[in-house]
């Protein structure tokens, strides 16, 4: 059974990268009946936050995304620190006195002779309270290669003598990420990890870790970039809120067409279907259907989000039951000051025009808002027909109104007998009606929004029309 982890360092909001990360981990663990891991990566004690911790839980649970175990790397140090001892013992690993690399980016190359320093003398040297970075050892002596096998990207192989005698602990005796990443996932059992794309150099390093502590590296898909429009690498620094999962929720997304819509970010199913649910991501998710090309989120300033996001997200609304759409904009509808009482009756009738669930508050402005938005004297006019049609329409619509029974038949059949009355055709009545009562010539079936809307209303509204003729 596989065991993944998402390994999110707490230093910002939840990422759209990071979330595709956690996604597809989740989809591979959930496919293959795996364990699912969250392991906080925050030993940076300097840059970690706990409102970025909290961000990331709240994207999470917006995503409706769970996990089997949790971990801080943090509680774990003493795990960290018990790796690089036994790296060390084995002779696999060394102290670097040279003061200048407690930076822990400076590299072998920079200090030609620790390597060689004795056991003797590095033992006296750490006793005195000298301070040091423990490095690994990379072999150099004989021509070696590290490889590993990427489900993405394929055979990688590297020559030893290329990679740095990197740090292990750093001279405050912390542990550096590849220390502590590579010791918890020995010691979590993961045997997948899957991860950004900018990681895959660093997992050369990370192979000679499980190599030195004697366990077997797991297998490693890397998952190719997210980039903006023009190629370069999302950054909230550079693109702003576009990269953040909340900006998506903030909007109107729904969770499940957000997951959707990410998913396809570098990955497409074998019959390349666009629009799925959970429950079919789950069922087809496989690393073959990653690519390697980066993945271009397309967003511009006038529009935020990737026309096939929103295009996703209309599509799971439009097909989705009217009562699992009412609980999602019944929140909105409140937050906005308005009674989502009606809201049942409203959301069949407005769900074909929602894109984004925040739409409800345009396309259903006239449902809750007890003032109609403005409108012109002459939009009631009928078509072929003039101010005083839209007077009789609007009169005999009225009469009917007083009597009818407000449900969706009895009112078409009120209706469609007040024109035949007053001697216009049907049509040329609903249209001044509907103008009345919306405020608008394009609105959602009259009949249904006569009935949501209550007697009250509807004929209160066509007295003001009146009024204006
Ligand atoms: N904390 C690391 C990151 O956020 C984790 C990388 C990994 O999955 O090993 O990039």
């Amino acid at each position: 059974m596989p065991r993944v982890r998402f390994a999110p360092s707490p230093t910002g909001y939840l990422h759209v990268g990071s979330a595709r990360t956690f996604i597809f981990n989740w989809l591979y663990a959930r496919h293959n009946n795996g364990t699912m891991i969250l392991r906080i990566d925050d030993t940076d004690l300097e840059r970690n936050t706990e409102q970025s911790l909290q961000s990331i839980f709240e994207g999470l649970k917006w995503l409706g995304l769970d996990w089997d175990e949790q971990y801080r790397q943090s509680e774990r140090l003493d795990r960290h620190q018990a790796l690089a001892e036994s790296i060390f013992e084995k002779g696999l690993a060394y102290r670097d006195f040279t003061p200048a690399s407690s930076d822990s980016t400076v590299g072998w190359l920079f200090n030609p002779g620790q390597r060689e320093i004795s056991r003797e003398e590095s033992d006296r040297r750490a006793a005195a309270g000298e301070p040091f970075v423990l490095r690994f050892r990379v072999p150099r002596d004989t021509p070696e290669t590290v490889r590993f096998t990427d489900a993405v990207y394929g055979e990688q192989a590297k020559l030893a003598a290329d990679i740095e005698d990197f740090a292990l602990l750093r001279s405050t005796g912390g542990p550096t990420y590849h220390l502590a990443s590579c010791a918890d996932d020995v010691d979590l059992n993961i045997s997948h990890i899957i991860r950004g794309q900018d990681h895959l150099t660093n997992t050369f390093k990370h192979v000679l870790i499980f190599q030195a502590a004697d366990f077997t590296p797991p297998q490693f898909a890397h998952l190719p970039l997210l980039v903006a429009p023009d190629g370069a690498k999302l950054s909230k620094r550079k693109h702003g809120p576009v990269v953040s999962v909340t900006t998506y929720r903030d909007a109107g997304f729904l969770p499940h067409a957000f997951i959707n819509f990410i998913s396809l970010l570098g990955w497409s199913p074998k019959d390349d279907r666009e629009r799925l649910t959970r429950a079919e991501m789950i069922e087809v998710f496989s690393f073959e259907g990653i690519n390697r090309s980066n993945a271009v989120i397309n967003f511009t300033e006038e529009s935020p989000f990737d026309a096939k996001s929103v295009w996703l997200n209309s599509d799971h609304i439009r097909t989705m039951s009217a009562t699992d759409l009412a609980t999602e904009l019944k929140p909105i509808v409140e937050a906005a000051g308005f009674s989502s009482e009606r809201l049942g009756l409203i959301t069949p009738l407005i769900q074909e025009r929602i894109r984004l669930l925040n739409d409800v508050l345009i396309v259903g402005d006239f449902f809750f808002n007890a003032e109609l938005a403005p409108y012109e004297t002459t939009e009631l006019v009928p078509k072929k027909g003039d101010l005083a049609m839209a007077k009789k329409a609007l009169e005999a619509a009225l009469l009917a109104l007083e009597s009818a029974e407000f449900a969706h038949d009895p009112l078409e059949a009120a209706l469609r007998g007040a024109a035949e009355t007053v001697g216009i055709k049907a049509g040329q009545l609903f249209e001044p009606v509907r103008v009345a009562v919306c405020g608008r010539k394009t609105a959602p079936p009259l009949f249904g929004t006569l009935e949501a809307l209550g007697r009250d209303v509807c004929l209160a509204r066509i007295h003001q029309a009146l009024a204006k003729l």
